[in-house]
């Protein structure tokens, strides 16, 4: 259950790691220094993986030892079973094809982690191999961050849900799934996803009661001047502090982010490119707030958002306008580079769901292929 979430406090380690002197081959464990090539011993007994039979080495004497398995004591090195030859005659009797140097193909107590060594720390993604981590530990249990309890609402008249029929002039309601899985994926729990008309009463309502029980809402459409967008007049009446309405930037200018209660606000214009672009951008780095991970390192695999500069290949991109544009692409990791891809406008989900990265373009400028792009990886 903890898989891709966030630690919340530190984990050191009670059990060390080995937890007990073993070997690591299947072969013979030997006291004493350096063995000769051609050296005999007597067998003196065996110890597989599992219960220690706290054996001895005995001087002149092996113990036939499987991997895994506690090493007898008196044990200075293992020596692999195909470099030793059992006697045909005598099964206890063993001779070295080769010469045993000591300290060979033992694990020590701790030497991979000791007690006290920490294993996580706060804010530590928990990977399948971190939480393997804590199982060779015998727990079974990790507190973790809880991410914000979001409220997601799509707005507009021509919106249908997906599984109904379309009558001329409407189209299917696509931005509440994609802003839904976005969130999660971010860490947030959704509490709340509905879709809701351009009516200022049915929204205001809806938003109230959003605002008693989540950290943020999310709202798609009907931010922008038009006659039939009512989120930011309703919000306002509703007393929300707004932090910013409108962003310098392509696509996604009507961007609306605001204080209502305890809870912040986002509304995302309601062209789906612009609605992706607005979370990446914008609503991203605030669930990673949220968690703790401002200041994070992407290399720890916390999620989208992470920038990085790379090479333009394929077509120019040229921005004539005051405002950074955000250009669906693919970027390819293996050679650095980014290229754009499809249709630009705010509209086209073609490209978006082709694309794993958004070029910024920043304004007034002309970029050809070899310029160095700032890329926003999803
Ligand atoms: P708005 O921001 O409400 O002015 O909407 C801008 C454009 O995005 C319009 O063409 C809407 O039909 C479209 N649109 C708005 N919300 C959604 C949505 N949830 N799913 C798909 N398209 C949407
Ligand atoms: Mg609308």
């Amino acid at each position: 259950d903890a898989l891709g979430q966030i630690a919340a406090s530190s984990v050191l380690c009670q059990v060390p790691m080995p937890r007990f002197r073993s070997t690591s081959v299947d072969g013979y464990a030997l006291s004493g220094g350096a063995h000769p090539k051609g050296r005999a011993f007597t067998l003196a007994g065996e110890q597989a993986a599992g219960l220690d039979r706290e054996l001895t080495i005995g001087n002149g004497e092996a113990i036939r030892v499987f991997t895994g398995a506690p090493l007898p004591s008196g044990t200075t090195t293992v020596v692999m079973q195909e470099d030793v030859q059992v006697s045909d005659t005598d099964a206890q009797k063993i001779t070295l094809t080769d010469e045993a140097a000591p300290g060979k193909f033992m694990r020590e107590a701790g030497e991979d982690l000791c007690e006290g060594q920490r294993l996580l720390s706060p804010g530590d993604r928990l990977t399948a191999q971190r939480l393997s981590l804590l199982a060779s530990q015998g727990l079974q249990e990790i507190a973790i961050r809880l991410g914000p309890r979001v409220a997601v609402f799509s707005t507009g008249n021509e919106l249908v849900q997906p599984g109904q029929p379309l009558a001329n002039g409407q189209i299917y309601e696509s931005n509440g799934l994609m802003l839904r899985l976005l969130a999660e994926q971010a860490g947030a729990s959704v509490v709340t996803a509905a879709h809701l008309p351009d009516d200022p009463d049915t929204l205001r309502v809806a938003i109230r009661e959003a605002v008693a029980t989540a950290d943020m809402v999310l709202l798609s459409g009907g931010v922008s001047v038009g006659d039939h967008d009512h989120v930011r007049p309703v919000l306002q009446e509703l007393g929300m502090t707004m932090h910013f309405w409108k962003v310098r930037v392509k696509p996604g200018k009507p961007l609306l982010c605001g204080q209502l209660e305890d809870c912040l606000v986002f509304g995302l214009p309601g062209n789906p490119a612009s609605s992706f672009v607005s979370f990446l951008v914008f609503c991203l780095p605030a669930f990673r707030c949220w968690l703790g991970l401002e200041n994070a390192a992407f290399d720890e695999g916390t999620g989208p958002g992470q920038r990085c500069s790379v090479v333009l290949s394929g077509r120019k991109l040229h921005n004539e306008s005051d405002r950074p544009h955000y250009v669906r692409g693919r970027f390819d990791a293996k050679a650095s580079q980014f290229e754009a891809i499809g249709l630009q406008q705010s509209h086209a989900l073609q490209s978006l769901a082709l694309a794993n990265a958004l070029a910024r373009v920043p304004e007034h400028s002309r970029l050809v292929a070899g310029d160095t792009v700032e890329v926003v990886l999803f």
